[in-house]
Parts: C-alpha cells; structure tokens; sequence
C-alpha cells in the first residue's frame, strides 16, 4: 500500500474541469517534485491531497484512510499532511515559538508545557531556536518560511505539501529554506513539492511530474524528465528544442 494513493482524480469549479484524472501513487519517503506552468492545476492537486478543496470524482487515500467529504475526516486528515504555502502566514502579533505552539495546542489539543518543548525541538531543526523569542516581522523571508516549516513539522506530519515555498523569496533566501527541505528529504520525509527550482528537483527528488492541463502529462525519474522530456509540451516547458 502507497502512502498516498491518487486514483482517477477529477475536480471542477463550476465547468471548469482543472483535475482531469489524476492517477499518482506517492511511496513513503518518495520526495516528488510537480512542475508545469501556471493554470496547470499544480496547487488544486495539493489542495486536494490536504482535503483543502473537495474532489469531484475518484479517490484520495493518506495511510490507507480515504478522504471522505466530512468535516471529521478532513480534520483528521489535515492532522496527518502537513502544508507550506508560497506566503508564511505567521500570526504576526504572536513571537516564533508561540506560532509553532498554537495549531499544536488549538487542532491537536496538545498541553502548553507540551508543544513549547516540540516547538524548541523543530525550531533548532530549522535552525531558528534562538529566534523563539523574536517576532515574525523580525526575521528575514527565509527565516519566516522556515518558520513555517517548522510549524508544520510540529504537528508530527506523514507527508508535507510544499506550494511554491521559494516563489516569495528574494533570490539569496532560497538556498536557506531549500536546504532545510534538503534535510528532511534526508530524513526520510515524504515530500510533494510544487517547485520552480528545476536543479534542486534534479539533485533531491525521486520522481518529477509534469503536469499540463490539469493531467500528469509526464512522469519520471529527475534523470529521464528533464534529460529525455518525451512530449512538445515537456520540451518547450523545459525550454529545450
Ligand atoms: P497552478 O497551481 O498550476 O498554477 P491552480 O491549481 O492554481 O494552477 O489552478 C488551476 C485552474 O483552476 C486555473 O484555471 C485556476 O483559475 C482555477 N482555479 C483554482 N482555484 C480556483 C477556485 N477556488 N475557483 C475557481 N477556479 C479556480
Ligand atoms: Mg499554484
């Protein structure tokens, strides 16, 4: 059994259909790399993995359990995948640590002594423990963002969905957050990336999916996809001719 199992995906906002029929199964530990140009559907897909938008048709499974349209089941779902967007969306009047401390304490019902310990833990795995006094707007872009990784870390995710995490970033802040992304890799962290960052996707992921109009218009090894892409569309994304 895959950890995530993608079958048949379709969704629509109104009669416009952006899934049309996502087949992807995600292994523990796989680090996926998804590319393709805007519109494509890339973040409806994540969206969809993290009950965040309701599919229209086929199925999502996260560790055998299916991610069925009710408010219980999403909840215990967003319990289980984690989820990093382009902007941090940290609470700006709350210090570092007491944002990685209040989706701990206010979705898992974790105690206060409790996730203040798990938020010191996954501050110094970003590299930011002693920053657990500062607030938001005193950190860099890479150190927010890798705030937020550590938020997301808190909640003792199986998988984390990572939207465009560098897009905001000002170019000499990408090396930092993409580094820790590095790391968790390493560790062994099932990761599904919306990525611009074409060489890190060569260097760490296990699979890179091309999307196009809403399907996984190609799908491989980082060896095979950028250096063998098969389809025009592939090609021309990657700007090889
Ligand atoms: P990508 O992340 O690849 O740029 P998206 O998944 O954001 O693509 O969007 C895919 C398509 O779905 C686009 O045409 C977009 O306009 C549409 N879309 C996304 N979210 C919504 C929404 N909430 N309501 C209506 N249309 C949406
Ligand atoms: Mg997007």
């Amino acid at each position: 059994m895959s950890l995530i199992e993608i079958t048949d995906v379709r969704k629509s906002f109104g009669p416009n259909e952006v899934l049309k029929g996502i087949n992807l199964d995600v292994e523990p530990g796989e680090v996926i790399a998804i590319i393709g140009r805007s519109g494509s559907g890339k973040s409806t897909l994540l969206r969809c993995i993290n009950g965040l938008e309701t599919i229209s048709q086929g199925s999502i499974t996260v560790a055998g359990a299916q991610l069925i349209d009710d408010e219980v089941h999403l909840k215990a779902l967003r319990l289980k995948v984690g989820m990093i967007f382009q902007q941090f969306n940290l609470f700006p009047h709350l210090t570092v640590g007491g944002n990685v401390m209040l989706s701990q304490m206010v979705v898992r019902k974790t105690p206060k002594a409790e996730a203040e310990t798990m938020a010191h833990k996954m501050l110094e795995r970003v590299g930011l423990e002693q920053k657990f006094d500062a607030y938001p707007d005193e950190l860099s872009g890479g150190q927010q963002q890798r705030v937020a990784i550590a938020r997301a870390l808190a909640m003792q995710p199986i998988a984390l969905l990572c939207d465009e995490i560098t897009s905001a970033l000002d170019p000499e802040l990408v090396a930092e957050v993409l580094a820790v992304v590095r790391e968790l890799a390493a560790e062994g962290m099932t990761l599904l990336m919306v990525t611009h960052e074409m060489r890190f996707a060569r260097d760490v992921c296990s699979r890179v999916v091309f999307m196009h109009h809403g399907r996984v218009h190609e799908i491989g090894p980082p060896d095979e996809v950028f250096a063998n892409p098969q389809t025009p569309e592939l090609k021309q994304f990657l700007g090889v001719h």
